[in-house]
Parts: C-alpha cells; structure tokens; sequence
C-alpha cells in the first residue's frame, strides 16, 4: 500500500523530519567530569547533561547521544549551575571623579542612552563572571531596567536573566538624605515619593505595570522612615499580583520595621541587633547583606583605612546574622567601576565576605544558587541543574564545594542553552 505522496521516499521524509527536529533545536551534549548540586551539597562523577532548545532534557551517566549532537567536553571540570547575585543595579554607575559618588549627581549627569549602553556592558560582564541571573534593584532611571531585560530576554545583548524593581518607592524624597544642595531644584527620576496609602498602593502599580518583578522600597533614606504598618500595606498590595518586597534598610529602626512587616528580604541591614535577627529569622526575612569588599569600597571612592575598617564592621554583621540562623543570599550592590576590573569581577570576589563571616563553602553556593533563586521567585525554571530547567550552568575546574575560590576561575558559561564567549 502507498501511503506516501508519488515522488517523495521515506528516505526524504526522514531527512525533512530530521531538518525539522533542527529547526525545533540543536541537542548539545555536556560530559560533566563533576556535577554539583548546591541544594544538597552533592555531587555525581561522569554526568552527560542532554540540552534541546534552551532546556535540560536529560542527565545521567551513559546516556544516549543523538550522532548529530554538539559535543561539549567539560570532563576535567565541574559543571554547576549558574550563579545569582540577588542585589544589582546594572544601569547605575557612580564615579567618585564625576560624580563624587553621589547617587543624585549620577541621577542628574548620565543621560539614558549611555546608562543603557553601559548597562548593557554590565550585564555582559556579570554573565562572564557566571551570574546567568539577577534581581536588579532600581537607580535605573525610567524604566530602563525593564528596557534593559527585554534587551536580554529577546536576545539583542547578552545578559543575566533579571528580575527587576522599576523604581524605588520610599518617603518624601527617597534616598537622597545627603543631597549637597536644594532638592526641590532637581526632578527625581530615581525614586517613586509614596506617602500616603493612595500614594504608595499607586506607586507599587505603577512598577507592576512597567514589569517590575520586585517591588524595592528604601525605608529609612529620611529622618522619617516607613512604619510597620506602611510596609505591611505595601507588602500585601504586592503580593496581590504575586510580588515580593525587598526593602532597603540602613538604621536599626527601619530594620525593625521592614522585619516586623514580614518584608521577603531585607537589604544591607548595616545596623541589625541579636533581636532583630532573631525576628527575622522567626519571620523568614532573607537577609541581603550586600557586604563591600575592600576593593568595592575603594571603588566608591572610600579612603582605604576606612575602606578596610567598614569591610570588617560588614563580615562581622553578616557572621553574627549567620551564626544567628537569619537566611543570608549572595548580593553584591556592585555600582561603582573599578579601573580595569569587570563588574562581574568585583562581584564574584564578595565571596572572600563570605568566607570571611567562616560561611562554609557548601552554603555560600546555595546562597548564591538555589536559595537565590528562590527569593528571586525564579526557582521552578532557574537555579538548579535538573530536568525541564533552563540549561543555565557554569564549568570551573576547582569544585567550589571544597574551596569556594573556584568560583573565580569559571571558564564556561551557558544560558538559556547558548554558551557565551569570553571577552
Ligand atoms: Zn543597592
């Protein structure tokens, strides 16, 4: 019985489906010599990791290989997936030359085009470094942190998966608290003023509307701050359309409050006594504890004694809010350039705080994987290397299960299923 069309064999037919498959997404292979498993600190010798059209599809040892599979060899390395820096702001750079390090000049002096186009430099530098995604909040001017993530999300640039805030909503006058001249003068394209009940429910629909993933407030950027009850409003507004709070908190009162108000994560939290981290921990407040190193701070243009003495003044906070059980997760405030380094490098080296707090290794790799990826909300597709998860994965051929410094030697990074060159 003929059931093919006259002229066409099944020989055809096998190549115009096998053109089809290739058209659907080329396989690539990964031959694993180590697989990492930061959620529980394991690891597998051997693995073959099958990728079709951005996902794993499978992974095991002595799979099946398609013939016409891109073969990708990391047998002496160990493969984890990519990292997560859950503090960023890409499209922010201050300079303490230009702009004496001052949020508000760079507000004012760096007009939107250049801030996309060296965001755009950023992104690629922390996807080198092997972030493959990012929670970026705010100083992104208007809205170019959204421009900036359908710049990435479609492909235009290369970058970070980023899950970002909009603007940042905060009291009267945000987080300009140190503005050297008159600020009714300027227009504050940085931050979203909310007061009032109407003022803040507006504010946090304004961002949802423009794409924000996040919602970041800055409590205490005032001599006013935001109560409990302010941030509480705030927090349930958002977690009607599914959005969590981070909420930048720099005094021990505006801590409190953000903690009491039962906020996703607390940023920085400079100043946070034994109560307060035992109200977070009670309360699942993550803690982001943003901690400079020596080379970040000389970057914003702090003197180096002071540089040196504020960096211990953080890894002591952050080993007291570990010691305390407060859930920490990896995030870098990176904003300023330092001559010759790339953002991801500075980024990457916020580690040695880690290390330094004496975090062992296994959990500074969650915190910047798996527990990341759950505060940025993205941890049913990103985060873990598992089947139907996108193929987001690093190679370095130290295992940072045993010393976390290999996580500055990655040498291979993919996203999404495409592997991203070097500089
Ligand atoms: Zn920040």
């Amino acid at each position: 019985m003929k059931i093919l069309p006259s002229g066409l064999s099944w020989f055809t037919l096998a190549l115009l489906l096998s053109g089809l498959t290739r058209v659907c997404g080329q396989v690539i292979v990964i031959n694993a010599g180590t697989l990492v498993d930061p959620a529980d600190g394991s690891e597998k010798t051997n693995q073959t990791i099958l990728i079709e059209d951005g996902k794993i599809k499978e992974i095991g040892a002595g799979l099946r290989v398609p013939a016409d599979a891109v073969r990708v060899d990391l047998s002496h390395e160990v493969v984890l997936p990519g990292l997560i820096d859950a503090h960023t702001h890409l499209l922010a750079t201050v300079d303490p030359q230009w702009d004496l390090g001052d949020l508000w000049i760079m507000a004012l002096q760096r007009r939107a085009g250049y801030r996309a186009i060296s965001g755009a430099q950023h992104a690629k530098e922390m996807l080198q470094s092997g972030f493959t995604a990012v929670r970026d909040l705010g100083n992104s001017g208007e809205y170019l942190d959204a421009d900036l993530a359908k710049a990435i999300r479609f492909g235009v640039v290369p970058g970070p998966t980023m899950v970002f805030s909009g603007k940042i909503i905060g009291p009267y006058g945000g987080q300009f608290w140190d503005t050297p001249t008159d600020a009714r003068l300027i227009e504050n394209p940085e931050y979203r003023f909310a007061d009032s009940r109407d003022e803040m429910r507006k504010a946090v629909r304004e961002n949802i509307y423009w794409g924000a993933s996040v919602i970041k407030i800055v409590v205490d950027g005032q001599k006013y701050s935001y109560s409990a009850e302010d941030i509480r409003f705030i927090v349930d507004e958002s977690s009607r359309a599914g959005i969590k709070v981070a909420a930048h908190v720099q005094t021990e009162r505006g801590a409190r409050a953000a903690i009491e108000a039962g906020v996703a994560s607390i940023e920085h939290g400079w100043v946070l006594s034994d109560q307060d981290l035992a109200l977070a921990k009670k309360n699942r407040v993550v803690l982001v504890s943003t901690d400079f190193t020596v080379a970040s701070l000389l970057a914003n243009g702090i003197e180096p004694n002071t540089a040196r003495r504020t960096h211990e003044g953080y890894v002591a906070r952050l080993k007291r809010a570990w010691e305390a059980g407060v859930e920490v997760v990896f995030g870098t405030d990176v904003m300023a350039d330092a001559k010759g380094r790339t953002r991801g490098e500075l980024a990457i080296e916020y580690i040695d705080s880690f290390s330094e707090a004496g975090i062992p290794a296994p959990d500074i790799l969650k915190a910047m994987t798996t527990r990341a990826a759950a505060l940025l909300g993205i941890e049913k597709a990103r985060g873990s290397i598992r089947v139907g998860m996108a193929a987001d994965l690093v190679a370095t051929p130290v295992n940072p299960l045993r010393q976390i410094d290999g996580l500055k030697s990655i040498n291979f990074v993919m996203k999404d299923g495409h592997i991203q060159g070097k500089p």
